[in-house]
């Protein structure tokens, strides 16, 4: 059976939600974010398994132990779900528990020999994959991610702005410099992009700005984070929100149709 793409234009009602915690702590706090996003019509879940942390000695991800929590919340909620891979044996663990749709991280964009790697790892799977930008500001090393992935066959796939690195804190934890996914876009206007307002912002009350700027440039979707509980999360606590918050924002965006 033929599966039904995500990320193909037609596909899904503009913007597409995807929503989820930074990172998965328990079956308790997995499931209870689970059902507060399902509440609110969200219908795409995203969770870390596997967490790229800048500096060791910090949480990085429960790995693999995760996997089944996620199999039996898809049992339970009418739920796709997305996990961030950076590695062949991510890609194999995450294929063997059904995960739904794959995404490539900031930190692994930047090295090539990381994606040729996930790239090798899809080949012949019918996957969903997200690419998002690198860390640092350089078009061409995004671009050259998508290529690698779509040269393994992946034709379903989206990129994700998630804003750039700075050496000295600024505003935003990672800056937007909207130019960037705009003249992505302009080479190639049919693949989705998706805005990630949590990083570029690192706290909440920047969040909602920053959504309503993605769709007033007509991005396709945002992918943002929630947690039951954001204070007590453990990664990214700062910029997290709870669904009924989501919920909020989501309601007082106004959807545009401006064309870049
Ligand atoms: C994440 O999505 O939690 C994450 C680690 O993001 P990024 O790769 O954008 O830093
Ligand atoms: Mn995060």
């Amino acid at each position: 059976m033929e599966l039904k793409a995500i990320f193909h234009k037609n596909s899904y009602q503009k913007p597409l939600i995807i929503a989820g915690p930074c990172s998965i702590e328990t079956p308790e706090q997995l499931e209870q974010t689970v059902k507060g996003l399902v509440q609110q019509g969200i219908s795409i879940i995203r969770g870390g398994v596997w967490k790229p942390r800048t500096r060791p000695g910090s949480f990085e991800g429960l790995g693999g132990i995760a996997l089944p929590w996620i199999q039996e919340i898809k049992q339970k909620y009418p739920v796709k779900f997305a996990i961030e891979v950076a590695s062949a044996s991510h890609v194999e663990e995450g294929l063997k528990a059904g995960i739904d749709v794959f995404w490539i991280g900031a930190r692994s964009t930047v090295n090539p020999f990381t994606v040729q790697e996930i790239a090798e790892s899809l080949k012949g799977v019918n996957i969903p994959v997200m690419i998002k930008n690198p860390v640092n500001p350089d078009l061409s090393l995004w671009i050259g991610a998508v290529e690698r992935i779509m040269k393994a066959g992946i034709n379903d796939l989206a990129v994700v702005h998630r804003g750039f690195s700075n050496f000295r804190d600024t505003v935003h934890r990672n800056s937007p410099l909207w130019q960037i996914p705009i003249e992505f876009r302009t080479q190639f206007p049919e693949l989705m992009m998706i805005n990630d307002p949590s990083h570029i912002a690192g706290k909440r009350s920047l969040v909602p700005v920053i959504a309503q700027k993605a769709l007033d440039l007509n991005f396709d979707g945002l992918m943002i984070e929630s947690h039951i509980n954001p204070d007590q999360a453990w990664t990214d606590a700062a910029q997290q929100l709870t669904p009924a918050d989501l919920q909020v924002m989501l309601q007082h965006l106004k959807t545009r149709k401006v064309h870049f």
